[in-house]
């Protein structure tokens, strides 16, 4: 078969060697300590659940119109005006996962050629989703600034200019933890403004914050007609089987959008979108439990950590740590794996090479274990 440029452009995930390896070890009975995975460890709130299964014995199992059903779709905009931001229900798409939304937005943004700033370490689709759509990257590092924005805002003045395209800005981040400050949003801002850049502003990890709040990015004065703004259920509802995301942002990208939403997906599992509206409405308590046993994990895992005297720059949200490890990531990774059963993902899977990203979606036992492990095993 003679296959596309396109896909020979992109590279399998760099993550699935060790989780290849962590399944070979449990296949061979070995009790493995998985710090690796990007999700919640909590069952999905049992309403939004009763909520799917009532929408599925109600008969909502066919398709529904292209960008989602008014319901949510009027639950969505609600949910961003809250945030401040100007959109009605005609903004938004909904979308199987905010991984779609992404996957479309860039198809929508990008051509031949175009040049796409991210901001390094990484979330690992970003890069795939723009080679797929013939971008070509430019990386701004946060590593030497302890992955914050605001002090790297002089680097990535000197990668926008007028040729950008699109910049990605995914605060809370996914690896780091990091919530970037309103004054680096500012200058995120100046720089969008000042040539012309459309910004895509993935907001997945919200609601997953520990004292510092990120602001919209849309919300800043200029940024409503060149942002679109991702956001889902997978990890603030704990709903990541569910698949069920959205994008939002000027009309006329949303009816661009619309176009390719239609030909690929044609809608999103109909009674998942209406487990989806229970979940923007009435599923407050159940995300801010989840949350508070988030924070005591971190909390726990950054006492331990420091216990063994290691220092890692302490994260504002989401449920992940970037901790320092060997120059080679790779062979640390796949030491504390063999030798110590713990599984963990090398930060140069998203351009952070000499760190592992620790998802502490996990108990406190098991975390408590992790580190005993990898301190006998000598990792750390
Ligand atoms: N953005 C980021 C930064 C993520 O970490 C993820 C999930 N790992 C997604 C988007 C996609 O999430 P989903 O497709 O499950 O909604």
């Amino acid at each position: 078969m003679d296959f596309s440029d396109r896909i020979q452009r992109v590279e399998p995930s760099a993550t699935l060697a060790i989780s290849n390896l962590a399944s070979e070890l449990e296949a061979e009975g070995a009790d493995v300590v998985d710090l690796s995975v990007g999700e919640p460890d909590f069952p999905t709130p049992e309403n939004i659940v009763e909520a799917g299964q009532e929408a599925m014995d109600a008969g909502h199992t066919g398709y529904t119109s292209s960008n989602g059903i008014a319901e949510l779709k009027a639950a969505i905009a609600e949910k961003l005006q809250g945030d401040g931001l100007d959109h009605e229900a005609e903004n938004v798409i909904v979308t199987p996962g905010a991984k779609q939304a992404l996957y479309e937005a860039i198809q929508t943004l990008v051509d031949d050629g175009d040049e796409v700033v991210l901001l390094d370490p990484a979330w690992v689709s970003y890069e795939a989703m723009v080679k797929l759509a013939g971008g070509d990257l430019n990386r701004v590092d946060l590593a030497p600034h302890d992955f914050q924005l605001e002090p790297a805002l002089e680097e990535l003045g000197e990668a926008i200019s007028d040729e950008t395209e699109l910049l990605v800005v995914n605060s809370p981040s996914n690896p780091t933890g990091a919530v970037y400050s309103d004054a680096a949003l500012e200058g995120v801002r100046d720089l969008a403004v000042e040539h012309d850049v459309t910004v895509i502003s993935d907001e997945i990890y919200q609601q997953i914050t520990y004292g510092e709040e990120p602001t919209s990015l849309g919300t800043f004065e200029g940024m409503a007609d060149r942002t679109v703004t991702i956001n889902g259920f997978s990890k603030a509802y704990s709903m990541t089987g569910w698949r069920l995301g959205y994008f939002a942002g000027p009309e006329e990208l949303i009816s661009q959008a619309g176009k390719l939403h239609s030909h690929s997906v044609s809608c999103a599992t109909n009674f998942v979108q209406h487990a989806g509206v229970e979940a923007l409405r009435n599923t407050d308590e159940a995300v801010e439990e989840m949350v508070e046993a988030f924070a005591e994990r971190r909390e726990f895992l950054l006492d331990r950590l420091g216990e063994e005297g290691v220092e890692a720059p302490e994260p504002d949200g989401a449920f992940y740590l970037m901790m320092p490890v060997a120059d080679d990531d790779q062979t640390w990774c796949e030491e504390a794996l063999e030798e110590a059963h713990v599984a963990t993902v090398p930060g140069s899977a998203f351009g952070a090479p000499g760190y592992a990203r620790i998802s502490y979606a996990n108990s406190k036992e098991r975390i408590g274990e992790a580190v005993d492990r990898l301190v006998d095993a000598d990792l750390l």
